[in-house]
C-alpha cells in the first residue's frame, strides 16, 4: 500500500495476542494495510490460554472471538504465522524488515478434519497446556485455534508417520517438502506486541516449583481449571489426579524481589482471586489460603477483591512465604510464611500450591533486531521514530487496558505512516 508519493504506508505488527490484534484491526479499518506476524500457529497469544479473564469471568474465546471475525472481513491484514521478524533496516515511514516463515507443513487447503493425527502416534508436549500433557504430532493447537489449520511437527518430518499423515489426507493440505521462508516486507512503521512470558518459577530456591509435587504456578491453574485443559477442567493434583481439599496461593512469587524480578506484575493478585473463584466453585468444601504482601487490586476491581474475600473459606493471610516444602509425614505440601497481623509464624498443610508468577516480558530474552531501548527488566521504553510498543512488551497490563493502549498505538503508527 502506497501514498500519492509512492512511499509505503503499510504496518507491521509484531505478535498476534490481544494488544497486536487490536492494533492491527484499529488500523486497518482506518484504511491501513497491516501485516501481523506471530511465531506460534495460532493468534490470541496468553488470553487464548486462559480459563476465564475477569472483570466479567468470561471464557477468552468472547473477547478473541469478534477480533479473529474482524481480521477475515478484512482484506487489508495479512497474517504469518510461525513467523519472526529476522531483520529490521531504515527509518520511520520506510522500514525494510525480513520475516521468516516457519513451515507448518500444513496449507491452506486443510479442513481440520483431524484424519491426520488419527493415525499419528507420536506425541510431542502440549506448549497450549504448558506442557502439563501431551499432544499428537500432527495436531490443532486448541479447540479454537485461528487460523483452524493443523500442525505437522517438525520432530515426526522425514519418517513414516509424516508419509502416513499425508496419505490420510483427502484435501492435500499436508506438504511435507514445505520450506522456510524468506519474505522481505516495506512498512511506514513498526509495533512490537510481543507480551510476555511467565516468570521462570524453577530459578526461585525456596517455593519447591519443579522439586515438589503439585507445586503449580498461576498459568498452570488456568489450564488446570479449563474445559479443554489438561484434566478436562477438573481441579485435582497433577501428580496423582487425588482430589484438591485445599489450596495455597503464594503471592508475589519472585516479583518485587531484587533477587528476582523487582516489578509488581498488577495482574497477579487478581488472577489468584479469580482463581479462588475457580475453586471455591467447583470444590464446594474447598479452603484456601492467600499468602500476600499487598493485595494490589486497584479502582473497579475492588469489588471483585471484596467479594473473595467475604467466603468464609478464604483466608487471606499478609505474609511473605519462606519455604514451600514437601510434607514428610503426608503427601501434602508444607508453606510457611510470616503472620504479620499475627506477629507469628504461619503454617499451612495444603493438597495444592499455586505460585502467583509475574509477567516478565518477552524482550528479556527475545530482543528486537534494531536499536530501541529498555528498561532493566526487558520492557521496551524506546520512543525511536516509527517503532512503537504496545500491551505487555511496554508494561505488565490487563486486557482491558492493553486494548486501550494498543488503540493508540494505532494512530501512533498511522501518523508514522503520513509524516513525511
Ligand atoms: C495468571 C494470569 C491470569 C491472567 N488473567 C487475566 C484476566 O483474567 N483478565 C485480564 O484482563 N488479564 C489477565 N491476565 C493478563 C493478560 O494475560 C495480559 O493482559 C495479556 O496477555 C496481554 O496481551 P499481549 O498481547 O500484550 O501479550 P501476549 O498475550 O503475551 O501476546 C503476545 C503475542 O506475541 C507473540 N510473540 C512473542 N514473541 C514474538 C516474536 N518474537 N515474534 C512474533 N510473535 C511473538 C506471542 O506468541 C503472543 O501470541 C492474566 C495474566 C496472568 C499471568
Ligand atoms: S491436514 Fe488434512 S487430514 Fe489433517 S486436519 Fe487438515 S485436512 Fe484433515
Ligand atoms: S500483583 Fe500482587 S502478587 Fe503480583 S507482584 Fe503485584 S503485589 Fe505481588
Amino acid at each position: 500500500m502506497a501514498d500519492e508519493k509512492g512511499l509505503t504506508q503499510s504496518i507491521l505488527v509484531v505478535g498476534g495476542g490481544i494488544s497486536g490484534l487490536t492494533t492491527a484491526v484499529e488500523a486497518a479499518e482506518a484504511g491501513r494495510e497491516v501485516f501481523i506476524v506471530e511465531k506460534r500457529p495460532y493468534l490470541g497469544g496468553r488470553v487464548a490460554q486462559l480459563n476465564q479473564y475477569f472483570p466479567k469471568l468470561c471464557p477468552p474465546s468472547c473477547g478473541l472471538e469478534i477480533n479473529f471475525r474482524r481480521i477475515k472481513q478484512n482484506y487489508r491484514i495479512k497474517l504469518f504465522t510461525m513467523a519472526e521478524v529476522e531483520t529490521v533496516s531504515g527509518e520511520e515511514g520506510n522500514f525494510d524488515v525480513t520475516i521468516k516463515l516457519n513451515p507448518r507443513y500444513v496449507n491452506e487447503n486443510c479442513t481440520a478434519c483431524g484424519e491426520c493425527a488419527k493415525v499419528v502416534t507420536s506425541e510431542i508436549p502440549n506448549e497450549y497446556n504448558y506442557n502439563m500433557d501431551k499432544i499428537k504430532a500432527a495436531y490443532l493447537p486448541h479447540d479454537m485455534a485461528f487460523p483452524m489449520r493443523y500442525v505437522i511437527a517438525p520432530e515426526i518430518i522425514g519418517t513414516e508417520e509424516a508419509t502416513k499423515a499425508k496419505e490420510a489426507c483427502a484435501y492435500d493440505a499436508v506438504d511435507l517438502e514445505m520450506q522456510p521462508e524468506t519474505v522481505d516486507l516495506k512498512v511506514a512503521a513498526i509495533v512490537w506486541a510481543t507480551g510476555w512470558n511467565p516468570y521462570d518459577a524453577n530459578s526461585i530456591e525456596n517455593l519447591g516449583f519443579g522439586k515438589v509435587p503439585n507445586v503449580i504456578n498461576n498459568v498452570m491453574m488456568e489450564r488446570l481449571a479449563a474445559f479443554d485443559g489438561p484434566t478436562g477442567g477438573k481441579i485435582i493434583r497433577p501428580s496423582d489426579g487425588k482430589p484438591v481439599e485445599s489450596v495455597a496461593f503464594v503471592q508475589c512469587a519472585g516479583s518485587r524481589d531484587e533477587n528476582y524480578m523487582p516489578f509488581c506484575s498488577h495482574i497477579c493478585c487478581l488472577a489468584s482471586l479469580k482463581q479462588t473463584t475457580y475453586v471455591r466453585e467447583q470444590i464446594p468444601d474447598a479452603k484456601v489460603s492467600i499468602f500476600y504482601i499487598d493485595i494490589r487490586a486497584l479502582g473497579k476491581y475492588e469489588d471483585f477483591y471484596t467479594k473473595v474475600a467475604a467466603d468464609e473459606n478464604v483466608s487471606l493471610i499478609k505474609g511473605k512465604v519462606a519455604k514451600v516444602e514437601a510434607d514428610p509425614a503426608s503427601d501434602q505440601i508444607l508453606v510457611e510464611a510470616e503472620d504479620i497481623y499475627g506477629g507469628t509464624k504461619s503454617q499451612a498443610k495444603v493438597d495444592l500450591v499455586v505460585l502467583a508468577t509475574g509477567m516478565e516480558p518477552s524482550t528479556a530474552t527475545d530482543k528486537v533486531p534494531t536499536d530501541v531501548a529498555y528498561d532493566e527488566s526487558g520492557f521496551i521504553v524506546s520512543e525511536t521514530p516509527g517503532i512503537y510498543a504496545t500491551g505487555c512488551a511496554r508494561k505488565p497490563l490487563d486486557v482491558a487496558t492493553a486494548n486501550r493502549d494498543a488503540t493508540g498505538v494505532a494512530l501512533k503508527a498511522i501518523q508514522s505512516s503520513v509524516r513525511r
